[in-house]
């Protein structure tokens, strides 16, 4: 059996703590909790040594025994370990000591975060056998799951929202999966991919293959401790759709110091959301312990889930940790992805113009103070979410190839620079 399992015990639900079979399945029977990875922790003490990671490829596969894979991950395996950028110029404009950008714009292999819970996904649904893969997409999901699939050859559907960037839809259609638009919103492509999966039987990455997926998140945790030099930052600044990242970053924290590889650390995760589209935050904001489910309106569309799966523990993880929540504007998104660009040159999708844009309101409001260091996760790519800025960052002065009327246009902005 363990050669199935790999560093895996069972899954377990979240709520009754009833034991599952590793198998495709998300939800108790019981309590309708829902399923998570458990781990054989002790064994996974003994194989997993910081110089361990150091000697290993620099992938997020380097802590493959925290990754729900029995055996050699077969997809993805060059995800991750993006860049971990000290942002100097931008800590000044906030207006804090010391600040990072967790830069999964720069993902492989389609420039966002979710190449990370994809890879582990597909990996574990080809080790249980499928040859179909699905998933319900807000665009970034639905780019990766077509590419990693493609590369994998697996057949993939992709459910979105017909509403979404070009970039995106571009992005899925390139790899020849079936991508099935939906008239209607996230939570409706939800509702619909779920009955699929339960009478289809294909392997839906993030409905009955969630378990696996979700963890795939943590990652991104392991990669900030070990390129902060083994250190949990004081504050991480996460952008929330379902709310599940910010839970599993949290976890590799914990996972981190239940193994041995950390000592005891105290830190703080914060929540990031569109003003449009912000149950989660609406409801830290007011002191809850639940959410109440919105209808999106947003140029945030990544993170456009009006009924978050992870709300409840997201909002848990804040208050435990005793963290914060906010959300912006769709000018206060634009405004934060034309600072991470201008100070960082960084050029961040939506959901990165969210997290910038909390970023600056909680350190204005003392939340996070100014005297301490903080971790921001930017999770996609500017590129595929050009609409939200077109028109917004200024225009090409266009002119014939003339030196006469270049030098035309250099006197009117810099008289001093043009040479007689
Ligand atoms: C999916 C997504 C997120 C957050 O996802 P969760 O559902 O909260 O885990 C954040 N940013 C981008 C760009 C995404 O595509």
């Amino acid at each position: 059996m363990s050669d199935k399992q790999g560093y895996m015990k069972a899954l377990k639900c979240r709520e009754c703590g009833r034991e599952y079979p590793l198998t495709a399945t998300h939800v108790c029977e019981f309590d309708f909790g829902p399923l998570e990875v458990a781990y054989d922790y002790e064994r996974i003490r003994k194989s997993l040594s910081r110089e361990a990671i150091c000697s290993r490829p620099q992938t997020m596969w380097r802590y493959h025994e925290l990754l729900p894979v029995a055996g050699e991950p077969t997809v993805g395996r060059q995800v991750g370990y993006t860049p971990l950028v000290k942002a100097d110029r931008l800590a000044k404009r906030l207006g804090i000591r010391e600040l990072r950008v967790k830069n999964d714009a720069v993902n492989y292999p389609t420039l966002s975060f979710k190449d990370r819970v994809v890879s582990v996904a597909l990996s574990r649904s080809v080790e249980l056998g499928f040859k179909t893969v699905a998933c319900a997409s807000t665009g970034n999901l639905a780019n990766s799951v077509a590419a990693n699939a493609a590369a994998a050859g697996l057949d993939a559907y992709v459910f979105i929202p017909s509403d979404l960037e070009q970039g995106k839809i571009v992005n899925s259609l390139v790899y020849g999966a079936n991508v099935i638009g939906i008239k209607g919103h996230y939570d409706e492509v939800n509702r619909l991919c779920a009955e699929i999966a339960g009478k289809y039987g294909w392997a839906f990455v993030n409905v009955n293959m969630r378990p696996y997926y979700a963890e795939g998140s943590k990652s991104m945790g392991f990669e900030i401790v070990e390129q902060l030099g083994w250190r949990i930052p004081e504050h991480t600044i996460i952008p929330m759709a379902s709310g599940s990242l910010l839970t599993k970053v949290h976890k590799a924290y914990q996972e981190f110091i239940k193994i041995g590889l950390m000592g005891e650390a105290k830190w703080k995760m914060h929540g990031a959301q569109a003003t449009g589209c912000s149950p989660i935050s609406a409801a830290q904001k007011a002191g809850l312990d639940f959410f109440k489910p919105v209808k999106p309106n947003t140029i945030a569309k990544s993170l456009a889930i009006g009924t978050p799966a992870d709300g409840f523990y997201a909002l848990k993880v804040m208050k435990e940790t005793g963290g914060h929540s906010d959300d912006v504007t769709d000018d206060e998104i634009r405004e934060g992805i034309r600072i991470l660009a201008e100070d960082e040159g960084i050029f961040a999708e939506t959901a990165g113009g969210v997290t910038v844009g909390v970023a600056k309101k909680l350190i204005a409001s003392g939340r996070i103070a100014a005297d301490s260091s903080a971790v921001l996760c930017i999770t996609g790519n500017g590129l595929k979410t050009i609409e939200a800025m077109t028109g917004h960052v200024g225009q090409t002065r266009d002119i014939r190839p003339s030196l006469r009327e270049f030098e035309a246009l250099l006197a009117q902005d810099k008289p001093q620079l043009v040479k007689g």
